[in-house]
């Protein structure tokens, strides 16, 4: 179905309805002023060319207004974060109420499981996904240790079997069978960082369910990649990042979802901050605090308005392009990728992450073996931006909404030269 030539990656930018979208990124440059290409979403996304206006527009309220900005400025400052919930619900599947934008990802997670991690006596294990992201899993080892267990026992890890490297439904079933008792909490990231492959939500969900435990998602790799549908999958909570396919900018705010039939629920203890009080007695600091319904009730503290400006650009963008076409073409993209890349037939090379486009995002984890960082080295210097991952795997995202077929061809053209 797809050709190895240039002119044919030439001719499916030529059809695609998503190409212009690339014009509205700023790509880095090489030394000599040449577009660099960029295979590095999974990472920290581009900057869209509307991000500076938005910022810009704050910080011209904020120079005419001071502190009535929060009330006057053009986007008024105390209900920023609502503008911004529309359109990241539609990008996690979720309702408006169930989802917030506040904090950063590993400080969600933790608020999270101050609410969502309530271990007993005897059932308080933890399961996540051998190979998760390592500040998850320092996050899971604190919590379990913060509440009196050792981690070594607490922590359960979803591994690969041996000689593989993805992670089987069977294997969790398994565990849960086993140790179900025992275990109140999945802690999954719904698309691996490492290998690429993307869980089966809504298996994972009912599987926990099943055996009494609570079930959460990190989308760090999911969000703006695939579409997680958190609320239909039944997902008890989940937190995500906005740099890496959201386009955010570095270190920017994180997301928070929270099914709504925990919205308010009272039997969930929660961390609490002035954010999170009923909008309406906010400023009357006397009041007891009376919890926001919904995912909004676990803010804790007023959110910085120059990054939720660039978040709202990026969603802006996300919105006119339209997520299913998103999506659709990043099953196009990253399967012309693994083509081109197959085409190498280059005993070396192994694609770890699964073929099938439902158990992946757009990123392909490339594993070459025996080589070691210096051919990460050689392709950026060859003008290629990816990820180097040790022992010996390069992550490359092309991301549909700025990355071109013609991206692809190239990226594959200079490999082959530095592999030889
Ligand atoms: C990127 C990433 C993080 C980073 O956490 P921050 O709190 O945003 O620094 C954490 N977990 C996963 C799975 C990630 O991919």
């Amino acid at each position: 179905m797809y050709i190895n030539s240039l002119a044919y990656a030439q001719s499916q930018d030529q059809q695609d309805p998503l190409h212009s979208f690339r014009n509205e990124f700023l790509f880095p440059t090489g030394e000599n002023g040449e577009k660099l290409i960029y295979l590095c979403g999974n990472s920290l996304g581009l900057q869209p060319k509307k991000t500076s206006e938005y910022i810009q527009q704050e910080l011209s309220d904020w120079s005419k207004y001071g502190v009535e900005g929060h009330t006057d400025a053009k986007n008024p400052w105390l209900p920023y974060h609502e503008f911004l919930t529309k359109s990241m619900a539609k990008i996690v599947g979720a309702k408006p109420s169930e989802v917030v934008i506040m904090n950063s990802l590993t400080a969600n997670l933790h608020f999270m499981m101050v609410s969502f991690y309530q271990p007993t006596k005897t059932k308080y294990k933890i399961v996540i996904e051998s190979d998760a992201f390592p500040s998850d899993k320092y996050a899971v080892e604190s919590q379990i240790n913060f509440h009196g267990f050792d981690p070594k026992d607490g922590l359960i890890l979803w591994k690969p079997r041996e000689g593989e490297e993805l992670c089987r439904f069977e294997d969790l079933e398994k565990i849960m069978e086993e140790q179900g008792d025992e275990i109140t909490l999945l802690m999954i990231g719904s698309t691996n960082y490492y290998s690429g492959q993307s869980f089966p939500l809504e298996k994972i969900t009912k599987l926990g369910h099943q055996h009494g435990a609570i079930v959460g998602f990190d989308l760090a790799h999911g969000a703006g990649n695939i579409q997680p549908n958190l609320h239909d999958v039944n997902a008890d909570f989940a937190v995500w990042c906005t740099y890496k396919y959201l386009n955010s900018g570095p270190g920017s705010l994180g997301g928070c979802f929270v099914h709504e039939r925990h919205e308010s629920n009272p039997e969930l203890k929660r961390f609490t901050g002035w954010w999170g009080h009923n909008k309406q007695t906010r400023f009357n600091m006397r009041h007891d605090f009376d919890a926001l319904v919904g995912a909004e009730g676990w803010q804790l503290s007023n959110p910085s308005i120059l990054s939720m400006a660039a978040i709202r650009a990026s969603l802006d963008v996300f919105e006119e392009a339209g997520f299913d076409n998103i999506r659709k073409k990043a099953v196009k993209l990253t399967g012309y990728l693994e083509f081109l890349v197959n085409e190498l037939n280059d005993e070396r090379i192994n694609i770890i992450t699964p073929s099938n486009p439902d158990e992946r995002g757009c990123q392909l984890s490339i594993q070459v073996k025996s080589a070691d960082k210096s051919l990460h080295t050689q392709l950026t210097k060859a003008g290629v931006i990816s990820d180097w991952r040790e022992p010996d795997v390069i992550r490359i995202a092309p991301a549909p909404l700025y990355n071109s077929f013609e991206d692809v061809f190239h990226f594959v053209e200079r490999l082959k030269k530095v592999l030889n």
